[in-house]
């Protein structure tokens, strides 16, 4: 998927008899796709459109941009959606693609911060549903809320 995309975005901007404005639009656009992968495989942790529109360099692109890119990346199952319950969408590498690992997350309810968690729930457990329930390929999401040491102290 990565190499094909990467090779159709070499044929585009070799493209010589477009007008200017258009070459350099749908440039812009492949440069900052590429750009929102390369930081979500970087970095993994959740991030909003926001933080990913304010880690691109200025005028890349708009938050529109960006949301359109991490919705096809979904739909393309290179990103997955992470709900910490306060309604804001977030995204990350997802746990199968290079730069991804399945973990869960630790919110801090006070200053929402978000920590990664390795620890994950009995191995058995997705078997014994699936069993119990005749389901296949189960998997599982989960995420801890809490409140962090820096908020307990009130500093
Ligand atoms: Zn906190
Ligand atoms: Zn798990």
């Amino acid at each position: 998927m990565k190499s094909s995309s990467k090779r159709r975005a070499r044929v585009d901007s070799s493209h010589q008899d477009w007008k200017a404005s258009v070459r350099q639009g749908a440039g812009r656009v492949t440069r900052s796709r590429e750009e929102i992968l390369e930081l979500l495989r970087q970095h993994q942790r959740p991030w909003t459109p926001q933080d990913l529109l304010g880690a691109l360099p200025p005028r890349r692109c708009d938050l529109a941009t960006v949301y359109r890119t991490l919705t096809r990346f979904e739909e393309l199952g290179l990103v997955q959606r992470v709900d910490l319950g306060d309604g804001r969408a977030r995204f990350e590498i997802a746990e199968n693609q290079p730069g991804g690992h399945h973990h869960h997350h630790l919110v801090c309810r006070d200053c929402s911060q978000i920590l990664e968690i390795d620890d994950c729930i009995p191995a058995d457990l997705e078997s014994r549903v699936a069993r119990q329930h005749g389901f296949r390929n189960v998997t599982h999401r989960l995420e801890f809320f809490g409140i962090c040491p820096r908020c307990q102290r009130g500093t």
